[in-house]
């Protein structure tokens, strides 16, 4: 095998560029993997754009790229659930194992995870990757490679309906009809969730959203939101809502939608650290609300969800691209932030 490889390395703020770095290796308890497709996340762009998300600054030369599918193409010699061959979709956090989050099954808040694409440690987007067994998840026949780069941020929708707790015949808003938004929107459907609205400002993304079978979608620039919740809702609100958009506005709607006692799940992360919210409402309908940091332990059901066909993950894909393209792409990414909902690299 040759001694170099094709990586997008990111040579500075909004500079891209293909380059050969030398190939990895693997450890014994590790496998190496021809990388098959990746998505672009809204945090590699965000990278791209400014160079760093909060306390994260990009030190270039850095690889972006955390959501991955690709297939084994050598093992260490410890691996035993993985053989040459094999499909893989890559869990991106690998956690210390050791920590007080670790031990007690928390492993997404551990403080040592190495994290792909998450300064300093480089991601995916590169033709291999040397990965451990345990985080290498084996894709069944009927799953692709761009299903398995697709299962990351479906796992970010699956841990925010967990901690909704979403049940059969609730309710739901969904702010933000982003990749995030709309993955929500698939799996609250699958858990039995039909009474789903949802809200954008970008007309194509209001026009995708609806061709997923929401009951209505609105123009958050065009409507009351609150108005028209308590519209369809007869004032009571709704069970659950979901903050996917990660800005002050929705995050400040989540509390008038929500019905009494209902929950609400911030997954979007606004840019303002300190943003007012009405917590008398709050307290006055005892609503629950949950932050979420990325998922744990949701890669084997996540897969399987894909699998047996509850969760289209392909209907979100709304563009594609080689690696060689990919600087194109990010810029894309930026200029035509409406119409591009997720791209994903296919090497
Ligand atoms: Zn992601
Ligand atoms: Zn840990």
């Amino acid at each position: 095998m040759s001694k170099t490889m094709k990586a997008a390395v990111m040579t500075g703020i909004r500079k891209l560029e293909i380059q050969e770095v030398p190939m990895p290796t693997i450890d014994d308890n590790q496998v190496l993997v021809k990388v098959k497709h990746v998505g672009i996340c809204g945090s590699d762009v965000h990278f791209y754009e400014y160079g760093n998300i909060g306390d994260f600054v990009v030190k270039p030369p850095f690889i972006l790229g955390h959501e991955s599918g690709g297939e084994v193409v050598e093992v260490g010699k410890n691996v035993t659930t993985l053989k040459v061959g094999d499909k893989v979709a890559l869990e991106p956090g690998i956690p210390c194992g050791k920590c007080e989050y670790c031990k007690r099954g928390d492993y997404n808040l551990c403080p040592d995870v190495v994290f792909l694409a998450t300064p300093p440690y480089d991601g995916v987007f590169a033709e291999y990757i040397a990965y451990p067994e345990n985080m290498a998840f084996k894709l069944p026949d009927g799953v692709d490679t761009m299903d398995g780069a697709m299962v990351e941020p479906l796992n970010v929708a699956l841990h925010a309906i967990n901690l909704a707790d979403a049940k059969l015949g609730e309710s739901a808003l969904v702010l933000g009809c982003g990749c995030i938004g709309m993955l929500t929107i698939l799996t609250l459907k699958a858990a039995g969730v039909k009474e789903i609205y949802a809200v954008d400002v970008l007309p194509p993304r209001i026009e995708k959203a609806r061709t997923l079978g929401v009951k209505e979608v609105w123009n958050g620039k065009d409507v009351d939101v609150l108005a028209m919740v308590d519209m369809v809702t007869n004032g009571r609100g709704v069970d659950m809502v979901f903050e996917t958009a990660g800005t002050v506005k929705t995050t400040q709607l989540t509390i008038g939608a929500v019905a009494k006692g209902g929950r609400i799940v911030i997954t979007g992360m606004a840019a303002e650290p300190l943003i007012p919210l009405d917590i008398i409402g709050l307290v006055c309908k005892e609503a629950k609300i949950f932050s979420q940091f990325r998922y744990k332990n949701l890669y084997p059901k996540g897969i399987k969800l894909i699998a047996d066909k509850s969760i289209n993950v392909k209907e979100v894909v709304s563009d594609t691209c080689t690696l060689d393209d990919l600087p194109e792409m990010f810029e894309k990414s930026i200029k035509e932030k409406d119409k591009v909902i997720k791209a994903v690299v296919e090497m």
